[in-house]
Parts: C-alpha cells; sequence; structure tokens
C-alpha cells in the first residue's frame, strides 16, 4: 500500500500554539493508530464512539417514506489530540498510514486551533500543562548521550 501524506503543509489560520487534531476513524483501526501515536511520545488521546455520515454513507432503510432515518449514520471512533503546534503533521501522519485502508469510509482528520490547556491537579497552563509525562520532553531526555561517556 502506498504512503499517503497529507498534502501541503497548511499555513495555520489563526496560529496557535496547541492544535487538537481530530480523526474521526475506522473503529478496528482505532488500536494500531493508538500504538503508533504512542510510540512516537503522544500520552493524551481521548477516544469516543460517534455515529455520523459522509460518502460512506449507511444502510438506507424507508421510514414514512424517507430514506433519512438513524440507519444513515455509520459507527466510527473519534480521536482527540491535542498537541504543541510542531507536532500537528507528523501526528496526522502516523494517522493516515494506520487508519488508511484507501475504501471509502477511512475517515477525516480535522486541526482545531486550542487557545489554553489546564492541568485541573495543579493549575498549570499553556506549555506546562500540554506538556505529558513519558512525552517528547522526556523522550528527548532519555535518548541525550550521558554526560562524561562522550
Ligand atoms: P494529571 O493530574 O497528572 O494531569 P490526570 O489524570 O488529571 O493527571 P491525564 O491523565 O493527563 O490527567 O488526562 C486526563 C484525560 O484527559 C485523559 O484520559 C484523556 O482523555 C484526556 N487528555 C489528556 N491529555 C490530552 C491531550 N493532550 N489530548 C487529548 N486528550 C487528552
Ligand atoms: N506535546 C506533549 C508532549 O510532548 C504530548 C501531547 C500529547 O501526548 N497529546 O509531551
Amino acid at each position: 500500500m502506498p504512503i499517503i501524506r497529507a498534502q501541503s503543509s497548511p499555513d495555520y489560520v489563526p496560529d496557535s500554539k496547541f492544535y487538537k487534531v481530530e480523526a474521526i476513524v475506522r473503529s478496528w483501526r482505532v488500536p494500531l493508530v493508538s500504538s503508533a501515536l504512542l510510540k512516537m511520545g503522544i500520552r493524551g488521546v481521548t477516544v469516543s464512539d460517534v455515529r455520523g455520515f459522509g460518502a460512506q454513507g449507511g444502510s438506507p432503510e424507508r421510514q414514512g417514506g424517507s430514506e433519512f432515518s438513524e440507519d444513515n449514520f455509520v459507527a466510527k471512533v473519534k480521536m482527540e489530540i491535542v498537541v504543541s503546534k510542531d507536532q500537528v503533521e507528523a501526528v496526522m501522519e502516523e494517522i493516515i498510514k494506520e487508519a488508511r485502508t484507501g475504501e471509502i469510509g477511512d475517515g477525516k482528520i480535522f486541526v482545531v486551533p486550542v487557545s489554553d490547556v489546564i492541568r485541573i491537579r495543579t493549575g498549570e497552563r499553556g506549555e506546562k500543562a500540554e506538556r505529558m509525562t513519558g512525552g517528547r520532553a522526556d523522550m528527548s531526555a532519555t535518548a541525550r548521550p550521558v554526560e562524561g561517556l562522550n
């Protein structure tokens, strides 16, 4: 299967320090996406079971002469991942790599600016609140050579 990348880097407007990557994907692809995200140091992810309609449609059922019924909604999973601006592209690429089958129904990704992040337990805001244990800062710290050994 060819690697598909998001086509061109968007010029994000409005500019923001943080973005929410909101991906609507096939339920059975979620474990693949989440383990790929974990490997790249993404520790904060929210998932919800959702239903919707798009190109895939659903199985239409006639009800009172109308084809628009609950059955037109297809079950999917929404993954919401808030990350720093410079992580957005990598997260999107990873989602596309793991969620894509090439068939109609693979889903969509929305990128939404986030104005602030607050850690409820500590009251921290912004970068401090967005940073996760085991995330990028910790990964680069463990990858750094120990002083005095080089
Ligand atoms: P702490 O007080 O250390 O922050 P906590 O349990 O209150 O711990 P987290 O475990 O970091 O907070 O997050 C709580 C929930 O918020 C997670 O289960 C997840 O659903 C969501 N979440 C956290 N960070 C993110 C993120 N960056 N993107 C999306 N969802 C997140
Ligand atoms: N940006 C955070 C970090 O590098 C990770 C955010 C997340 O896990 N969603 O620690």
